[in-house]
């Protein structure tokens, strides 16, 4: 493979629902083009371990293409635009010179829980920061530290983020709504993961500024899963239902 001149960056908005997305006014994001795509998992652990071997939501007519894939011995029908050697995308793009740097902000990803070395496996460098046990914290320092992390690397790097603002309790200090799960009141849950997606746009904004000044960016920005509010009696994820498994998919670059 030549070599690669351009970020790899996956996004992940935790918890975003399609709907959500697409009636949202979203300056950065839409700039891109993006689909309804399909969710590989129910909830964050299965989904994050799909798509750290590239197996990124699913857009049905294929519009979008394949992004990333570990490259399996003879296996012809896993082409994408990279193919990379490793047993995650992680190891792969760092075998082929790009740093993996990985910042998260929902508690699967917190570092002192056992369970999340599936998921923090193969970074070079890695911040948690979760909105919902430092309110001056999530989006605003994860951009600050991976914008500094990218610099000090000054080559292209494998990106990686897991946004917690529009995960339930759906909440920013910037935008101050707050609704969750547990209120069952789907209209303020709506109002309040909206309110968390501009907020996210514009931290996007930021974050694609501060990464172009040293390569310029590509790959996608997804949800790993969304919510039921209270569709057919379900609240919230981890349930195989359309609202859980309909995701955004946004293809950069
Ligand atoms: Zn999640």
């Amino acid at each position: 493979m030549n070599r690669i001149e351009a970020h790899q960056v996956l996004v992940t908005l935790d918890s975003l629902r399609w709907d959500v997305f697409e009636a949202t006014d979203l300056p950065f994001l839409k700039s891109f083009p993006y689909a309804k795509a399909h969710a590989h998992g129910s909830y964050t652990l299965p989904s994050h371990i799909s798509m750290f071997i590239g197996k990124l939501p699913w857009v049905p007519d294929g519009s979008m293409g394949q992004q990333w894939r570990v490259k399996v011995n003879n296996v012809k029908h896993n082409e994408a635009k990279y193919r990379v050697p490793g047993r995650t995308i992680k190891h792969g793009f760092s075998r082929l010179g790009l740093p993996p740097l990985g910042s998260a902000g929902v508690m699967w990803f917190a570092p002192d829980v056992p369970t999340t070395a599936a998921l923090l496996d193969g970074f070079e460098g890695f911040f948690f920061s979760s909105p919902f046990i430092d309110l001056q914290g999530g989006a605003p320092k994860q951009v600050d530290w991976m914008i500094r992390a990218v610099q000090e690397q000054a080559r292209p790097c494998f990106v990686f983020l897991n946004l917690a603002e529009t995960h339930s309790p759906y909440f920013s200090a910037a935008h101050g709504l707050r609704a969750e799960i547990t209120d069952r009141d789907a209209d303020a849950c709506r109002q309040a993961q909206k309110a968390s997606l501009c907020f996210c746009d514009q931290q996007l904004a930021k974050l694609f500024e501060g990464l172009r000044q040293v390569a310029p960016c590509e790959g996608v920005i997804c949800a790993d899963h969304g919510d039921c509010w209270g569709e057919d009696g379900y609240w919230g994820h981890g349930i195989v239902h359309e609202k859980v498994l309909d995701v955004p998919y946004v293809k950069v670059g």
